[in-house]
């Protein structure tokens, strides 16, 4: 048990606090959409629910259905971000700025009016111009090996691994992210082939991690860019609150702006139905249900983390 450097809070049972938070959202599962898009997603049961809270003394709290690998989706992102600002640094931002859409996070028309600079990294354009600038120099492939190294040793499970099922509906639906990327091309923000860009960001997106794997991965973010417990440097302290920023802002599609309101804490949604949020200098939380609301974020999920915040008092707002 830990406590958050509040004064009079007790402190918590945090295996209470999941048991609790996963009872509250029990009403919800089943509720909203899988994402049907992609045919490999139709076919997950609605009815899953997970949670899992890392903590910074290394405990893993899980209830439901923590253990059971989803498909992360655009929740890899943020991890492909953090080795992305590791490579190019500030550099970044002349391919990408860092604004919330307030679109749809697959928009084309938004990327026409920027003139093929997506909005934020969050976002499917986004997300497509930091693989292309993960791969820089390498292959393809040497950049989905880094980003699947990364998440082994940031979770300690070397089990973590692609879905080829995932990749190939990826690919046979991707019609309107082939177009963001050869937008993108177009107006001359990839430095790679489309299909390479492309390939990364398929294969990346059908990565799958559980809830458990997923809060120990995203724990360098709740921690200043520090692994609590390795004390690993996984990233510097201001770019690990540059992505938290972006998190708040941009990490939930075109609900992003309400799921700040609703929960406060930096996150990042992905269509699987996951949702990664971190609690800066607590711990991070991963949750899954796959039906998502009518802007893709997981309905469960939400309500979960709303219900761990109304019984916590852990916003970043406090
Ligand atoms: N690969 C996904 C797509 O466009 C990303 C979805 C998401 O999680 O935002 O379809």
């Amino acid at each position: 048990m830990l406590e958050k450097n509040i004064k009079d809070q007790p402190p918590i049972d945090y295996q209470a606090l999941v048991d609790a938070v996963l009872d509250d959202a029990s009403n919800y599962r089943g509720h909203g959409d899988v994402a049907a898009y992609l045919p490999a997603l139709a076919q997950v049961n609605p009815n899953k629910l997970g949670i899992a809270l890392a903590a910074g003394d290394g405990n893993v709290y899980v209830a439901g259905d923590a253990d059971e690998p989803f498909s992360m989706q655009s929740i890899s992102t943020i991890f492909t971000l953090s080795l992305t600002f590791s490579h190019v640094g500030g550099a970044l931002w002349n391919h990408v700025g860092r604004e919330p859409a307030g679109a749809p996070f697959n928009a084309l028309v938004q990327l026409e009016e920027e003139k093929g600079k997506p909005r934020n990294p969050l976002i499917n354009s986004g997300a497509i111009v930091v693989c292309d600038q993960l791969i820089g120099r390498d292959t393809a492939d040497e950049a989905v090996d880094e980003i699947l190294d990364f998440l082994r040793e940031r979770s300690g499970d070397e089990s973590i691994d692609i879905d080829q099922n995932v990749v190939m509906s990826e690919s046979t639906a991707g019609s309107l992210n082939r177009s963001l990327a050869h937008f993108l091309a177009a107006w001359g923000n990839l430095t790679n082939p489309v299909e390479d860009v492309l390939s990364v960001w398929f294969r990346q997106c059908a990565i799958r991690m559980s809830c458990r794997q997923l809060a120990r991965a995203g724990l360098y973010l709740a921690f200043d860019g520090m692994d609590p417990i390795t004390k690993a440097e996984v990233c510097l302290p201001s770019r690990s609150r540059r992505i938290n920023a972006l998190m708040l802002t941009s990490g939930h599609y075109d609900n992003s702006g309400d799921f700040a309101f609703r929960i406060g804490l930096p996150g990042k949604s992905g269509s699987g139905g996951g949702i990664l949020a971190t609690i800066p200098g607590i711990g991070a939380v991963a949750v899954w249900s796959p039906g998502l609301n009518a802007a893709r974020t997981s309905l469960a999920g939400a309500v979960a983390l709303e219900k761990l915040v109304e019984r916590t008092g852990w916003s970043v707002f406090v």
